[in-house]
């Protein structure tokens, strides 16, 4: 029989939980355990499309993506996958409408690039020159980062991480965490199987944490929210290699690597129908490639975001309730950070200095209204 104990249990088999695992059997803590309700990947993680940005406005934001990018660049090094993953440095490219807008654009490349982030600011001049195929008109400028890209695999590098720490030790366990519950000086999970006793316990579980954590008198102020992605019949000549976000027309679209377009509509507020949805995305993109007005949506994908107030994820501990953790709330981006999540997470835990900015994810801050983080997408 399995036993029914462990050092840490960590609620949650999506990219966030199994990359705990991972970094906490990497540093040498072998007693480790996920649970899963379903199969890992089940959550937002299955959905993902697999854009890795290192583009925040937030300091914070910022070190936490260049730390995860270290990891993105050796993921093959690192996870050893049966198969090696394509991490596609493509760039993202954030187009500013306005002069205001492109402003706020100059100060985050000016603060991104003091963090060691490559972007810089491109004008329509050289846009033009860059993807003559796009029209730019009414575009005041932009600003990109080469480095920045795709890897198009989210489900293989969540597996990937699994096995990884189950071969340094950790579980997998595919059972639901109903309920938890501090005992003594433990924590003791619910499940159908039986209670698990863990002293440390991490929920990883995205907005699944709300029904664990709300009994214990935990707020976490995640909402739900609900998007969609249109994704298109290939599409030749390969035009648009970077996500290209344009927030004053809320639309988002990448050409991925056999030349299907990805869009997104970012002003969605969960009650529109398909329809409105298609409209919008593929009008928006149109504006950029008329071509996208004709051409065939083959289908669409929807997913939630587990939102926090100022769209950064809660990292850390909760006060008042020792030895549990939150790794929830990555408010759609969560799997480009998740390598430098569970590196965090795993420091916290093992009381080590991991030299990131944990007091900015720190559940506390919505003791009062924080600052958001501005480049949302
Ligand atoms: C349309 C869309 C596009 C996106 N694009 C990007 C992108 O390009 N780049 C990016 O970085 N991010 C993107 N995101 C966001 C990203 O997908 C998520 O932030 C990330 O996958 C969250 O990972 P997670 O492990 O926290 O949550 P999830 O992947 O949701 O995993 C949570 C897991 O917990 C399990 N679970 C829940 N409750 C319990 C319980 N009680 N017991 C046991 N198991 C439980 C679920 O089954 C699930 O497998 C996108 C999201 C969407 C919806």
């Amino acid at each position: 029989m399995a036993r029914r104990s462990a050092e840490v249990v960590i609620v949650g088999g999506g990219i966030v939980g199994c990359a705990v695992a991972y970094q906490l059997t990497s540093a040498g803590l072998d007693d480790v355990v996920v649970l899963e309700r379903a199969h890992l990947a089940a959550g937002a993680t299955g959905v993902c499309p697999g854009g890795i940005r290192q583009q925040f406005e937030g300091e914070a934001d910022c070190r936490l993506a260049r730390r995860a990018m270290g990891f993105w660049r050796r993921v093959n090094e690192l996870l050893e996958p049966p198969q090696p993953f394509v991490f596609e440095p493509s760039g993202y490219l954030f187009v500013a409408d306005s002069p205001a807008l492109l402003e706020r654009f100059t100060a985050n490349v000016a603060r991104q690039n003091g963090l060691g982030i490559p972007s810089r600011i491109l004008a329509p001049a050289e846009l033009r020159r860059r993807w003559p195929a796009l029209c730019w008109d009414g575009v005041a400028g932009a600003s990109f980062c080469a480095e920045d890209g795709f890897l198009e695999d989210c489900h293989g590098v969540t597996v990937a991480l699994a096995r990884r720490a189950e071969a340094l030790g950790a579980r997998v366990h595919y059972q639901e965490a109903r309920a938890v519950r501090r005992r003594r000086r433990c924590w003791e999970v619910e499940t159908a199987a039986g209670p698990i006793a863990c002293r440390h316990l991490v929920l990883a579980n995205a907005a699944g944490a709300l029904a664990l954590a709300a009994p214990l008198g935990v707020d976490l102020s995640i909402s739900r929210r609900r998007r969609r992605l249109a994704f298109t019949e290939p599409y030749e000549p390969w035009v648009l290699p970077p996500l290209l976000v344009a927030p004053e027309r809320a639309f988002a679209g990448k050409q991925l690597r056999y030349g299907v377009f990805y869009l997104g509509w970012l002003a969605e507020r969960g009650g529109e129908g398909e329809t409105v949805f298609l409209e919008r995305a593929l009008s928006a993109g149109a504006a950029f490639l008329p071509a996208l007005a004709e051409l065939p949506v083959r289908r669409t994908m929807s997913g939630v975001y587990d939102a926090t107030p100022d769209h950064r994820p809660i990292l850390g501990p909760v006060p008042g309730l020792p030895d549990l953790w939150l790794a929830t709330g990555m408010s759609g981006h969560g799997f480009m950070i998740a390598p430098a999540v569970g590196e965090l997470l795993a420091s916290l835990i093992l009381g080590r200095d991991a030299d990131l900015p944990a007091a900015a994810f720190a559940l506390e801050r919505f003791a009062r209204p924080p600052a958001a983080e501005g480049l949302v997408i």
